[in-house]
């Protein structure tokens, strides 16, 4: 069976025929997806499954991945951090490596392409040694709603370069002099991390990771990062802890791109402390079967994040049918419809009144996490993310 054949059985119907139809004039095109990592975080995931659906459709897809020192990599967290509000101090040095490090990367990678998607702020700067013709689309990923003005502006001079933006959410919109465009993100219902288990799988998974089964399990995945919020996500955990007997999973790992991830690892290790009911997983990039069976086996499914771009683990949790309690933050906002498929909560407090009562009412559970299951195949699947790409494609020309 063809890949999009497979997509067929998943997806709502008449999907595949339409994605068929949006690329017949976009045949052939070259498209070069530009990010900073291959593996860990939520760009990675979606382009390991957008580039072959690129290609399989017709599509001349490529996929590069810039390269710096970790000089660079603290530059582009420091800009991430301040992009998404949380001030930073900022060297004209700082500057001057992100600047340098793009240029050596323009001169590395071919960036001959009909469309080049930039995948944000690390590698924007390469628009500055774009060659003559294509289309260059600058596609960021998080919250710039309220970001320090400084490393804004700073990064603002290279995105008014480009032919067009995508944003994950009407709020994260800018002023600025191009058109701007919305996308949400996707999760690939085909892939490792969200494919069906058959129970002897998810059992022998669950077993190599020694997850024992005998107790409601909350589970937190995402990349140990400060914004995520994992010391909220125990202190959650431990004012339910006091009348209901649960585990914690917070399994997480690092990405290439993210320096400050053992930093933060050391701090929730040490908030776990003397907790046998914590368990920290710190799982290889490529865990992807490991996640899915860890999602699915977990009672509820937390992103208690402070802010978020999209949050993928979201709907991945909610496509596999489980009640997500969010932090009210970015795109969990547009996932978690309240009440109805799943739980935004603001505080600490809220998070725990929400574990406990989705524990006292395992009914509301199966209800949440079967809309939440059907509104991800309605909104949040790839082959309507591939669709949203084409149809921009068809637009620019
Ligand atoms: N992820 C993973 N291993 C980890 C932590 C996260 O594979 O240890 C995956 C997670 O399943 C999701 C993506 O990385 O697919 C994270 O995307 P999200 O949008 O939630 O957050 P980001 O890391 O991009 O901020």
């Amino acid at each position: 069976m063809s890949l999009l054949e497979a997509y067929k059985e998943v997806v709502p119907p008449g999907t595949v025929e339409f994605l068929i139809l949006l690329a017949e004039k976009v045949q052939g095109k070259r498209i070069l997806e530009i990010n900073s990592t291959r593996v860990g975080g939520g760009v990675a995931e979606i382009l390991r499954s957008l580039v072959p659906l690129f290609q399989e459709i017709g599509l001349d897809c490529r996929w590069e991945v810039i390269t710096g020192t970790e000089e660079f990599f603290n530059v582009t967290k420091a800009f991430h951090n301040a992009l998404q509000g949380w001030e930073q101090n900022i060297s004209p040095q700082m500057l001057q490596s992100y600047r340098e490090i793009n240029r050596e990367n323009a001169a590395r990678l071919s960036c001959d392409a009909d469309y080049v998607v930039i995948h944000d702020p690390q590698p924007a700067a390469l628009i500055d040694s774009r060659p003559p013709g294509g289309k260059w689309i600058w596609r960021c990923h998080i919250d710039i709603s309220r970001p320090q003005m400084k490393v804004w502006n700073f990064l603002r001079q290279f995105v008014v370069k480009y032919d067009s933006a995508i944003f994950s959410l009407p709020g994260f919109a800018r002023k600025l002099p191009i058109p701007q465009f919305l996308i949400y993100p996707s999760i690939d219902p085909l892939s490792d991390k969200n494919r069906e288990l058959s129970t002897e799988e998810q059992g022998r998974i669950l077993e190599k990771l020694n997850i024992p089964l005998d107790k409601p399990i909350l589970l937190q995945v995402s990349r140990f990062d400060r914004f995520k919020d994992p010391l909220g996500v125990i202190q959650a955990y431990q004012l339910v802890k006091k009348h209901h007997d649960v585990r914690l999973i917070l399994a997480g790992g690092t990405a290439t791109d993210d320096p400050e991830g053992e930093v933060v690892l050391s701090e929730v290790r040490e908030a776990a402390f003397n907790d046998p009911d914590i368990l920290i997983l710190l799982l290889p990039p490529d865990a992807h079967l490991e996640i899915n069976a860890l999602q699915r086996a977990a009672t509820i499914v937390l992103q208690k994040s402070l802010r978020e771009g999209f949050g993928l683990t979201v709907a991945e949790a909610m496509w596999k049918g489980k009640p997500v309690i969010g932090g009210f933050a970015g795109g969990i906002t547009v996932q978690l419809v309240y009440g109805i498929t799943g739980f935004t909560v603001h505080s600490v407090e809220g998070a725990a009144l929400r574990i406990h009562s989705l524990l006292d009412n395992p009914e509301l559970s199966i209800e949440v996490g079967r809309e939440a299951r059907e509104y991800v195949r309605q909104n949040f699947l790839i082959t309507r993310n591939l669709g949203d790409y084409l149809a921009l494609m068809n637009y620019l020309g």
